[in-house]
């Protein structure tokens, strides 16, 4: 089964009925990235940097910009997408010794806490701004909620490239700065978002989790998560669209981009660009190689109309009538 399925790392990404897509791969460790080097990856659409803080020291700027360097590097020129900290949640790194708010998941996370230790999140900066000399680099903001975060964390952005204009480093000013869409404000405000945005990269896990009011860990509610739940959809769709009338590219990052049938409904809602992690990429491409995205398209459209709920029930028809 497994050689099987590798025969398709090497095929180029077009579904059955000719539609291109991208097939880009979650990496945090080094060991990740060769791995996704090994799955034919067209880049990294999600580094995390969160592993980089689990130590009881934080990082100081040196070393991140070793790890993102190195991780550039390991890419041979493909496009590494790095997020900055997205610190707070779930992600409770010791070095940071957060102090849990009364709900974690609805606190100081994501790039709030970056924006409340500027220092800290100007170290990160400047090391992905280093690190960009290596090759081509991307910014992706974490657990966005308004338009200022954005304007903030530019701002930043701009003072670090001028400080290291000024230590004699010239650093791309074009250097795409995108945003996780991954709480239901960003989703429904993405209009506004995507005005101040390069790229937009929705975040499934978290936006299911806050629009569905389910915690991700909680296996007492594990049964109400549905993914493919017509108020996801209905916001994924949104999401699409705007960001195509916007000339935005939209990557899905979270799981539901690693789940065979899931990729057939994301294919179907017009989404290209996917991100994964390595060991998804082979069984997610034999999904979508031997789709038709115009089926999935009418699939998803028909069941969305028949207001029929049961999101399972949508995914197994793109399983099975999906196919080319
Ligand atoms: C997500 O929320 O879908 C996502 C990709 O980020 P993380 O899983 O790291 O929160
Ligand atoms: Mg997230």
């Amino acid at each position: 089964h497994r050689s099987e399925l590798k025969r398709f790392i090497a095929r180029p990404s077009r579904t059955g009925d000719g539609k291109h897509f991208q097939v880009h791969g979650n990496a945090e460790l080094p060991i990740e990235f060769e791995r996704c080097m090994d799955a034919g990856v067209d880049g990294i659409g999600l580094m995390r940097t969160e592993y980089l803080f689990l130590d009881h020291r934080i990082p100081d700027e040196q070393t991140q910009y070793r790890a993102y360097r190195n991780a550039i590097r390991a890419m041979g020129g493909k496009p590494v997408t790095i997020r900055t900290l997205d610190a707070g949640g779930d992600k409770l790194p010791d070095s940071l010794s957060l102090t849990r708010g009364p709900n974690p998941a609805l606190g100081l996370r994501g790039l709030r806490l970056s924006l409340s230790v500027t220092d800290l999140f100007r170290d990160q900066l400047r090391a992905i701004l280093r690190a960009s000399a290596e090759g081509p680099v991307r910014i992706l903001l974490p657990m966005l909620t308004n338009v200022e975060e954005i304007a903030q964390a530019r701002q930043l952005i701009a003072e670090c490239r001028e400080q290291l204009r000024g230590e004699g480093l010239n650093i791309d000013p074009e250097l795409p700065v995108g945003g996780m869409i991954e709480t239901p404000a960003a989703a429904l405000n993405v209009d506004a978002m995507a005005t101040e945005l390069d790229f937009l990269s929705v975040g499934t896990n978290d936006l299911i989790q806050y629009v569905l009011a389910i915690d991700r860990q909680d296996e007492l509610v594990s049964y109400l998560y549905d993914p493919a739940h017509p108020a996801i959809v209905e916001l994924l769709d949104r999401i699409v669209r705007i960001g195509r009338r916007h000339e935005l590219e939209v990557t899905v990052c979270g799981e539901l981009a690693g789940d065979e049938r899931a990729a057939r409904l994301l294919l179907g809602l017009g989404v290209t660009h996917f991100s994964m992690p390595p060991a998804r990429v082979a069984a997610v491409k034999k999904s979508m190689i031997e789709a038709s995205a115009k089926r999935c398209r009418e699939i998803v459209e028909r069941f969305r109309s028949s207001g029929d709920q049961r999101g399972d029930k949508l995914l197994e028809r793109l399983r099975h009538k999906g196919g080319s």
